[in-house]
């Protein structure tokens, strides 16, 4: 529960700072419990691999990705995600995760401003979870200059 609320404090501080980046300096974070276990395809390697069939929430983010030019990653763990959100080109990001990693993942990004999302867990942790791809568009919103064009735009 404390998690919880340090999660909501984290985005009321971020959206305070106001920050506004390029698209292409966000990071879209994913665990890689969204991916339906029945798939097979490769989307870990790579996300071109998702047919876009909707049998799960990558099909969304997919679209999302596409749209906004964002950086997208699908993380295997709490410390592949760190890698991620230290790298230079990442000014801002948009994590989805559990409780326990959101957590843990925005004292490893400070001081980059994280919009923490949580996946829902129809069932149970860590399997074919899904996230309200509408969160994720208003996060990557939040974050985004408008003064600059979109990637494809
Ligand atoms: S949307 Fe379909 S093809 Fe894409 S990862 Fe999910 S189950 Fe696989």
């Amino acid at each position: 529960m404390w998690r919880r609320l340090f999660i909501r404090l984290n985005n009321r501080i971020t959206a305070l700072r106001k920050v506004r980046v390029p698209a292409g300096n966000i990071l879209l974070i994913l665990p890689h419990c969204l991916h339906n276990s029945s798939c097979r395809q490769d989307v870990l390697r790579s996300l071109d691999e998702c047919k876009l069939c909707g049998q799960c929430s990558l099909a969304g983010i997919v679209r999302t990705r596409n749209d906004f030019g964002v950086i997208t990653s699908i993380a295997g763990g709490g410390s592949q995600a760190v890698i991620q959100t230290r790298r230079e080109d990442v000014k801002a990001v948009v994590a989805v995760a559990c409780e326990k990693e959101l957590f843990q993942g925005i004292l490893e990004a400070f001081p980059k401003p994280v919009i923490a999302i949580l996946n829902e867990t129809p069932e149970g942790p860590c399997r074919n979870t899904n996230v309200d791809i509408n969160k994720v568009i208003s996060a990557i919103q939040s974050l985004l200059d408008c003064s600059r064009p979109w990637p494809g735009h």
